[in-house]
């Protein structure tokens, strides 16, 4: 773990409330794994003070994607944020989701990797 400064290199509004940030660090893209996410201080000044934490949603070259929804002040203020920005990311955190190769080439998650990520996708679609 450690704290990159990482250049917005956009900040896309899918729908009303959900956005994609893509941030430059290829220190985070080379070390993140699957299932990891990280901190974000969105703000250099006290307010909001703490960091927010996000999954890492997609890695792609020296990218790193979030996907994030806006909920409160600081995702309110993460969406006005514009490309060429720099916001300290704190990461990768986590355990890491592990996965295993079949012999036909296809992957499938380890047992208890599985159940983290059904309950993480119910936390988001409110569904059990
Ligand atoms: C490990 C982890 C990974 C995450 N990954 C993602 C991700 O990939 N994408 C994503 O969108 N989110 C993710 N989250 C959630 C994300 O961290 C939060 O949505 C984010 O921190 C909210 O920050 P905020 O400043 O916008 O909201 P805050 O201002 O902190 O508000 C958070 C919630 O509390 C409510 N609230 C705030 N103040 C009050 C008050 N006074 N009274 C009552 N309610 C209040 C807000 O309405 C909001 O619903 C993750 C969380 C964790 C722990």
């Amino acid at each position: 773990m450690f704290e990159v400064l990482a250049e917005i290199v956009s900040n896309e509004r899918l729908t009303h409330d959900t956005c994609l940030m893509a941030l430059r660090s290829e220190k985070l893209a080379q070390t993140a794994k699957p299932g990891q996410f990280v901190m974000i201080r969105i703000s250099l000044g006290l307010d909001p003070l703490l960091r927010r934490p996000f999954s890492i949603c997609a890695v792609k070259e020296n990218l790193l994607l979030v996907l994030y929804r806006v909920v409160g002040k600081g995702t309110n203020l993460m969406r006005e944020l514009r490309q060429g920005e720099k916001l300290q990311v704190l990461g990768p955190l986590g355990k890491a989701l592990t996965c295993r190769k079949k012999t036909s080439g296809d992957f499938w998650l380890e047992e208890e990797s599985a159940s983290r990520l059904s309950c993480f996708s119910t936390s988001f679609t409110g569904r059990r």
